[in-house]
């Protein structure tokens, strides 16, 4: 059978009247011929009248345990986790990352506006989860700045770029420094990040990335490409969408066309 086929099981059984039925998967359509087959069988099994006929099946493995429930009645098939999704952003995972949003994300975006008058278009912070520890909060300032990068994910890496005495800001580098600047933190963010946010938070070798709202005509974390997950890159991190968008799209829904 075809390897791409190595998700299903090779024989179905069903249970008709008292009668079994064993059913044999052979391969897909385009790489069996019907022709060939039935002549094998005639040849074969001359006391047997074997029924070849054509089911539908699933083309691909089932990533997630709820597909392989409702898959399976189809044709049987096998359960395997892929490492891939043995990382969701379930459980306390996600609480966390609600209260980070809630308590740091948002009551920046809430001060900022309290003390300027200005809401900004986007924020996010940097979060290390070894020490759990808030390592930088920032928001898009290229309206007040007038900067054309200032966007909230390079305004985070600069923070962070400053705490940790980068050669970026300060010309100088700790010597027992030797890992890239974001290597094993988590950002947070309210909207999904640019293609040029998301290299630069790929550059920094960020762990994680959470993002709340799409950004679709510029999104570099899914919505346009997928930065954090092309092979051609030296360098993949997991990235989320975070679901609980209730709160972010009541603090900030009001700029969500912005181009972030
Ligand atoms: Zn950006």
């Amino acid at each position: 059978m075809d390897g791409d086929f190595a998700h299903l099981k090779r024989i179905r059984r069903t249970d008709a009247d008292g009668t079994v039925i064993l059913s044999i998967l052979l391969g897909s359509t385009t790489s069996v011929c019907e022709t060939d087959v039935r002549a094998k069988l005639a040849q074969r099994l001359p006391d047997h009248q074997p029924r070849l006929y054509r089911h539908g099946v699933s083309r691909w493995p089932p990533l997630t345990r709820a597909q392989y429930e409702a898959w399976k009645d189809t044709w049987p098939m096998y359960w395997r986790e892929s490492a891939a999704r043995k990382d969701p952003l379930v459980g306390a995972a996600r609480d966390a990352v609600q209260t980070l949003m809630r308590d740091h994300v948002l009551a920046h975006v809430a001060k900022v506006e309290q003390e300027t008058s200005h809401k900004p278009c986007s924020a996010g912070l940097v979060y290390d989860p070894t020490t759990k520890t808030v390592l930088a909060v920032a928001h898009d300032t290229r309206a007040t700045t007038f900067h054309p990068l200032a966007h909230t994910a390079m305004n985070l890496i600069e923070q962070v770029a400053q705490a940790r005495g980068s050669p970026t800001t300060s010309g100088k580098r700790k010597a027992d420094d030797a890992t890239y600047l974001c290597t094993g933190l988590m950002v947070i963010l309210t909207h999904e990040p640019c293609i040029m946010c998301s290299m630069a938070l790929l550059h920094s070798r960020v762990e994680s990335a959470v993002y709340a709202i799409p950004a679709p005509t510029t999104g570099g974390l899914g919505s346009v490409v997928k930065v954090h997950t092309e092979r051609r890159l030296n360098h993949k991190f997991k990235a989320w969408r975070y679901c609980e968008v209730g709160s972010v799209r009541e603090v900030l829904g009001s700029v969500e066309e912005f181009h972030y």
